[in-house]
């Protein structure tokens, strides 16, 4: 079924009753050409493009739980390709680009916004790193508008310009940058790779990867074995422990990072703003609650949910940047289990395991990357070869210190900054 204009006109007529599932609920088969481990945003990106790009449909996803149930439903939704080193930037770009497509490529709404981020900075220094940024977006192709003040002030009339101790100086403004609706992604995805012939297999958790003479036979699942010739791992928060079933040790440490939102409002908030003296992020969701967010919560965890203190820091930043989000009642928070990476910068690699591939390392910026993580981990898995994109995020920099893209500066230990 094509969803368009007239699908909804034809069936608001007919009652809604033609609506058909947006996918199949197949049982597992015995064997599949390719099995993803992760029904999240990139497991499912990386199904649709095997399937789309490769003409490989043989294939099923496997997830523990419901689709969209992991981050993938649970982030701030924002979509920006304002990376400054090389490695991350022309990843971002490219999936920027596929964003861009996404709904006509997916038939489906994903709701992406394009309303414009602005990352505000409060001291020279911080201006300074920001237009070193900004040239290096502009030098990628992507777009950044280095704004003074007055020119935040324009935008953002909302903001407390008077704060005397993190005064804002002004704001990078990157316009193509914005929201999409984040399970609508999940979704999307996931309905356009069952169309293409693609099994999707919920409440199905993967417990041990068959390996012979160090190439991968298959996995054991709650319901059953399952051979394959290739096994892609894509599971995010629980990384290390379904790498460990493969005798791997991973450099990623699992964090919870929460969010927040607030009841429904008229709109007042366009833009994603960041706030560059506290970590806070905002942005108002189409049906109008106020979506933000701050740091981890800095103790490794496999709970998705957080801690008061960090609710506290986060509200209490929002409070000082823009001081009328206190008449908004928050109405809900919750967590998500975050694969860290020690550089901040994600893996796209194959692993020391023949037809085994890895992908994971997403720490609190996945959303953005699904499109793009998806094209380039699928054209590993089809190709043995690295796509262009991703082909500086190596498992082995890690081991070797070559190649780290340590992109926010804060060395090697996250819950440091
Ligand atoms: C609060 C919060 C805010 C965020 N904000 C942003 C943002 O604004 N912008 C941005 O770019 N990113 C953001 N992120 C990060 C982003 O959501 C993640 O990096 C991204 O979603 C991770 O990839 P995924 O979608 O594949 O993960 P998930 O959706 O977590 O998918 C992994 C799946 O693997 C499944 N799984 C695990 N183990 C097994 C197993 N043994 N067998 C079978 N299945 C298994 C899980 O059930 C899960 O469904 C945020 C994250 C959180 C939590």
């Amino acid at each position: 079924m094509r969803y368009s204009g007239w699908q909804v006109l034809a069936q608001g007529i007919m009652g809604n009753r033609g609506w058909r599932p947006a996918w199949r609920d197949p049982a597992p088969k015995d064997a599949y050409d390719i099995v993803i481990i992760g029904g999240g945003g990139h497991g499912l990106a990386t199904a649709f493009y095997l399937a789309s790009e490769h003409g490989l449909t043989n294939i099923a996803v496997l997830e523990k739980g419901y689709l969209g149930g992991g981050n993938i439903g649970r982030n701030t939704t924002i979509v920006r390709a304002n990376y400054g080193l090389p490695g991350n930037s022309e990843f971002y770009s490219h999936s920027l680009k596929l964003w861009e497509g996404m709904e006509q490529a997916l038939n489906y709404n994903v709701m992406h916004s394009q309303r414009g981020i602005i990352n505000l900075f409060h001291s020279d220094g911080q201006r300074d790193a920001y237009a070193r940024r900004g040239n290096a977006m502009i030098n990628q192709g992507d777009d950044a508008i280095l704004l003074d003040r007055e020119g935040c002030r324009k935008l953002l009339p909302y903001l407390d310009y008077e704060q005397t101790r993190f005064p804002i100086y002004g704001g990078l403004y990157h316009k193509r940058g914005g929201t999409a609706r984040h399970d609508a992604v999940a979704w999307g995805y996931a309905r356009a790779a069952d169309q293409r012939g693609v099994d999707l297999i919920q409440n199905c958790e993967v417990t041990g990867i068959d390996i012979e003479g160090g190439v991968v036979k298959g996995v054991q699942t709650s319901r059953g074995a399952i051979r394959a010739r290739k096994v892609a791992i894509v599971v995010a928060g629980r990384s290390s422990q379904v790498a460990a079933m493969a005798g791997m040790r991973l450099p990623i440490e699992s964090h919870v990072l929460q969010a927040f939102v607030t009841e429904g409002l008229k709109p007042c908030i366009d833009h994603v703003v960041t706030y560059g003296m506290g970590h806070f992020y905002i942005s108002q969701s189409d049906k109008g609650g106020l979506v933000f967010g701050g740091d981890l919560d800095f103790y490794p965890s496999y709970a998705a949910r957080g801690n008061l203190p960090m609710a506290e820091h986060v509200v209490e930043a929002g409070m000082t940047l823009m001081p009328m989000i206190g008449k908004a009642r928050m109405l809900r928070s919750w967590g998500g289990i975050m694969d860290m990476s020690p550089d901040g910068s994600p893996i796209i690699d194959k692993t020391h395991v023949e037809g085994l591939y890895l992908n994971c390392g997403w720490c609190y910026g996945g959303f953005k990357a699904v499109p793009g993580s998806g094209h380039t981990f699928a054209h590993l898995i089809a190709t043995d070869r690295p796509h262009e994109a991703a082909a500086r995020y190596r498992l082995d920099r890690f081991a070797t210190g070559r190649g780290l893209m340590d992109e926010e500066g804060t060395g090697s230990q996250h819950n440091l900054h």
